[in-house]
């Protein structure tokens, strides 16, 4: 399938830097092909799956014939539901944002008349409307079509499933005939051919094909999510698996900067990938990638395609692809040379329709996974402990500590209290975000309830009880995340190492910044410097000396920095707590 650069497609700068902006790096196949045909102001029919980029195919080349010095409706689109009016309205909003004075207006039933008809009065050359509202404000004459020179019928086989043929045929007779129609349908039945012909002048016919996809065997699984709660469950999934390397996939640059940007102050190791690197700097973050410096490799399809990285051990889509055809691209990374990887899709509302279609094109099965609670991830945590402290224990390899166990318990304590302490220290007393709204996890599991009569066709009923078991190989080295400040993994980690550096005096030109959290909440030299790069935007180069303690880090920063730095810490998350930041003053 052809995909093409949207600078090769004939269109204005203030499009194009709109495209950019919205993060596409590429036209998708149904845009590469109708965006010159409705160009050239030919009619068109376009057929091609749900989630392929249609809306974007038809706004752009309305926005580009709109004639801004005129406030008359010029374009009309008809969509089936207010949703869908309201979604299109908002992409040509955004698409149209660097073209002054194009102005668009969603006109749907359930919004008072007297709004839509303000907005209308003010002038706005594209109207987004259901056929029924349009029919209504045609009726009242609140709306005129005089100047209608661009008709698009979106999803016109769901509309006419809904009953509005007579009101499209009474609306398309209210549009001069000197116009462009175009047509998108996911099918082509009688009744909308006949349509075709009584309303469209030789119109092309396009069509994306959708070719089977012959999916690699990966264990593959997707998550209902909120859009809003992707990154946390993202993270839970993370933990819970305890899973160290992998790509997660965005569908924009844009998001992929955001993503990298919230993983790294959320205290893991990722990078990001996408078209608007150069290539050198792309190289330097694959070499990287590929020496296992760095956990996730955040990145856009496009700058996954040439990804050769095998051993990875599970691939995240966090944005459904477009097509069936980037899925499989995408979940091929794992898995290769004969080894087990797995694929994790997250969906958000419509996104289900999406990957209903994936799975019609690729014939795998793709299990739904319920969210993991806090608990899930904490008792996996607690399990992971037990099994490192039952290894230190067995392998005796521990120093003995007689004399203190000796004092605490002279003291009165009990030698199973003076465990249960150290354990509490170990694994933090986890401060959970009570800010965050509702957790993903229940609102998962309500939304589990709701819908399992009406699951889709794709999941299996014989799944069995979700998320029963979180077993998983052991082909991963277990235990906390450790890097040094490149990245790095270091092994050799604990308070020893570090206290010796504490008391390394300042450099001239520093200052010592303090922070609430250390070793016990697993933080590391690497998170220190990606958060305070990420937050504060400052060049490594302004970071000096790290010292972790267990239970506070000082992080020496240049001088003129200083503040900035603790101003951008202060109060945001790390490995799940609220930091607290401080300078410590020179005589400290
Ligand atoms: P359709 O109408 O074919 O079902 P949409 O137009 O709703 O598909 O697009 C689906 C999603 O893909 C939207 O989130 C949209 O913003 C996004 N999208 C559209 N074009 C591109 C592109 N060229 N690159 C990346 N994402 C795109
Ligand atoms: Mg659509």
């Amino acid at each position: 399938m052809d995909k093409r650069p949207f600078t090769e497609l004939g269109l204005s700068p203030e499009i194009l830097k709109a495209v950019e902006r919205m993060g596409f790096e590429e036209a998708t196949p149904i845009q590469t092909l109708a965006i010159p045909v409705a160009m050239s102001g030919k009619d068109l029919v376009g057929q091609s799956a749900t989630g392929s980029g249609k809306t974007a195919a038809f706004a752009i080349p309305a926005i580009e014939k709109a004639d801004a010095h005129k406030r008359t409706v010029q374009c009309l689109f008809l969509c089936p539901t207010r949703e869908l009016a309201v979604q299109v309205a908002e992409e040509v909003g955004k698409l149209a944002l660097f073209k002054r004075g194009i102005h668009a207006a969603p006109i749907y039933g359930g919004q008072s008349y007297e709004r839509q008809f303000k907005a209308l009065r003010a002038g706005v050359q594209i109207v987004i409307g259901t056929p029924g509202r349009i029919m209504d404000h045609l009726d009242r004459g609140t709306l005129k079509l005089d100047d209608v020179k661009f008709v698009v019928l979106d999803e016109t086989d769901r509309m006419l499933d809904m009953g509005f043929h007579d009101d499209i045929v009474t609306i398309l007779k209210q549009v001069p005939t000197e116009r462009q129609m175009l047509f998108f349908s996911a099918t082509l039945p009688r009744v909308i051919q006949e349509m075709i012909k009584t309303f469209a002048r030789e119109p092309e016919f396009l069509k994306i094909e959708q070719k089977e996809q012959n999916a690699p065997q990966v264990d593959q699984s997707y998550y209902e999510v909120d859009r809003r709660s992707k990154l946390e469950v993202l993270t839970r999934v993370i933990d819970l698996h305890d899973f160290k390397y992998g790509i997660i996939f965005c569908s924009t640059k844009l998001m992929v900067d955001e993503l990298a940007d919230h993983l790294l102050t959320r205290g893991y190791s990722a990078d990001r990938l996408h078209g608007d690197m150069s290539q050198m700097a792309r190289e330097k973050t694959l070499q990287k990638f590929r020496a296992k410096k760095i956990e996730f490799l955040v990145a856009t399809d496009v700058a996954g395609r040439g990804l050769d990285v095998v051993d990875i051990e599970v691939v995240f889509n966090y944005d459904l692809p477009n097509d069936a055809e980037d899925y499989v691209h995408r979940i091929g990374r794992t898995a290769r040379a004969g080894k087990s990887g797995r694929a994790i899709t997250f969906v958000s509302g419509r996104d289900i329709y999406r990957l209903q279609n994936i799975v019609r094109f690729t014939k795998v099965r793709i299990r739904r996974e319920r969210v993991p609670s806090l608990d899930q991830v904490e008792e996996k945590r607690e399990s992971d402990f037990f099994e490192e402290l039952r290894g230190v224990l067995d392998a005796g390899e521990f120093k003995k500590h007689d004399s203190t166990i000796d004092r605490l318990l002279e003291q009165g304590y009990a030698s199973t209290d003076i465990a249960s302490a150290l354990i509490h220290l170990q694994l933090g007393g986890e401060e959970r975000d009570r800010a965050a709204g509702p957790d993903p996890a229940e609102v998962d599991a309500r939304r589990g309830e709701r819908n399992e009569r009406e699951r889709p066709p794709f999941e299996p009923r014989r799944d069995g009880p979700p998320r029963e078991s979180f077993e998983r190989g052991d082909r991963f080295e277990r235990g906390p995340r450790q890097f040094d400040e490149r990245g790095q993994r270091d092994n050799s980690r604990g308070p020893s190492e570090t206290r010796g550096r504490a008391e390394r005096s300042r450099e001239t030109g520093m200052k010592r910044v303090y922070l609430n959290i250390g070793h016990l909440s697993m933080i590391t030299p690497a998170n220190v410097v990606g958060v305070i790069a990420n937050m504060a935007n400052v060049p490594g180069s302004v970071i000096g000396a790290i010292d972790i303690f267990p239970k506070h880090t000082f992080v020496d920063v240049r001088e003129e920095h200083a503040e900035d730095i603790v101003a951008k810490l202060q109060g945001i998350k790390m490995k799940g707590r609220y930091v607290d930041a401080a300078i410590v003053p020179e005589d400290a």
